[in-house]
């Protein structure tokens, strides 16, 4: 037999896939575990906008649409990222398609030659360094503390960056860490991009969850020369409560957004229409349930956290948006627990599960050893219960 694809043999599997099949096996054999592993809003998609899914099919709205989206839905992005983030772009400078995640594979496309090296800050998202590697490039890890509060640094990037060096993906908010740079660090993040002439992914998808009443600057937003050099992602999923709907949109330069859209138009073709159909409805109603979800967020994260740090042996620092908490469990490597000697992250999620009856996401897979992510897109009882079963298992 002839051999497959090296690419796609180098694709790894997701590490986080282990405790998640176990955690469904786990409650399909009937046990009562919590799971805090997910990556989506527990809540329902709203009313409005299930409606016009409805309304487009009773409308025969069900065939193809233009391969990179239709025009109207395009509008509606830009119309959406004016009014909440100050940028302004056009129709033609927009792809939709299937969900942010397709749009940072296709930005990768876009702008990366076999062996360009992609900057990519952890701990992060796991699907962006196997993107970067699908696409032939070479990803390169800059890595943040705890105590840096997992942010990098200008002088950071600086040292990373080499004449290979072709763009960089900023998560912010940052999905696991839910740390969210201000106006004045992204400016100093931007101003290194611009001198270096690096073009920078900026995966802003959780935009719509800051807490505390912070305010979110998007980097396209820091002036002409970053934003030429900027691909925005964003989409509906996290903050309409859309993610099955599978529609996300990007915004760059006309050339850039023509390259994604060609290569979009040969691989997907367009977006569902019916969906398509529903985002324009998220993006262009009233935003008040997008408020409400964010005020319980805020008030889950804020039980999360105070009872987290009062629990021995474990801690974390305050993450300021998306729905995630990076949980410290340094102190605990060596111990045992639920007859599991802790090694690391891994031992800890895998006797959590098994004993606490509790998933979580052990941070390796992120690029973060020796922390746990606990999502709290859950319902203030889980978490509560949770928490509990924490405190149970830890003092133990
Ligand atoms: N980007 C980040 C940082 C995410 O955490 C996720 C989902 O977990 C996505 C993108 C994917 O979004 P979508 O559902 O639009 O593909």
């Amino acid at each position: 037999v002839k051999e497959l694809s090296r690419i796609a043999r180098g694709v790894r599997a997701s590490t986080t896939m282990a405790i998640d099949s176990l955690y469904k096996q786990m409650k399909a054999e009937g046990q009562d575990v919590i799971g805090f592993a997910a990556g989506e809003p527990d809540f329902n998609t709203p009313d409005h906008i299930k409606e016009a899914a409805y309304q487009a099919i009773r409308d025969n709205f069900t065939r193809y649409t233009p391969a990179s989206g239709m025009v109207e839905l395009k509008q509606a992005a830009c119309d959406r990222m004016k009014a909440d983030c100050g940028v302004d772009y056009t129709p033609a400078q927009v792809v939709i398609a299937s969900g942010a995640k397709h749009m940072v594979y296709l930005a990768l496309r876009a702008l990366v030659n076999p062996g360009d090296e992609v900057i990519l800050p952890t701990p992060a998202w796991v699907s962006y360094y196997e993107l970067i590697r699908i696409v032939g490039g070479i990803p390169v890890m800059l890595p943040a503390s705890e105590e840096e509060d997992f942010k990098i640094t200008p002088e950071k990037l600086e040292q990373a960056i080499t004449t290979q060096t072709k763009a960089i993906i900023l998560n912010n908010p940052s999905n696991p860490t839910g740390m969210v740079y201000d106006a004045g660090q992204l400016q100093a993040l931007a101003d290194v991009c611009v001198r270096h002439d690096l073009y920078i992914i900026a995966d802003e998808i959780y935009y719509g969850l800051l807490y505390d009443g912070k305010t979110f600057t998007s980097i396209a937003s820091l002036g002409e020369e970053v934003k030429r050099r900027t691909i925005l992602v964003n989409g509906v999923s996290k903050s309409y409560a859309m993610t099955g709907w599978r529609i996300g949109y990007a915004m760059a330069e006309p050339e850039i957004a023509k390259l994604m859209a060609d290569y979009v138009s040969h691989s997907t073709g367009s977006p569902c229409s019916i969906s398509q159909r529903a985002a324009m409805a998220g993006l262009t109603a009233s935003q008040e349930e997008v408020h409400t979800m964010r005020e319980a967020f805020q008030a889950r994260r804020d039980y999360m956290v105070e009872r987290m740090n009062r629990i021995p042996g474990v801690s974390c620092i305050r993450p300021e948006g998306a729905f995630y908490v990076m949980m410290n469990i340094q102190k605990l490597i060596g111990r045992t627990l639920g007859g599991i000697t802790i090694r690391d992250d891994n031992d800890f999620a895998t006797a959590f599960l098994k004993q606490g009856l509790v998933a979580v996401v052990p941070g390796e897979g992120f690029g973060a050893p020796g922390f746990v992510r606990w999502s709290y897109a859950t319902s203030m009882e889980n978490i509560k219960e949770g928490l509990d079963r924490l405190d149970r298992f830890l003092a133990n």
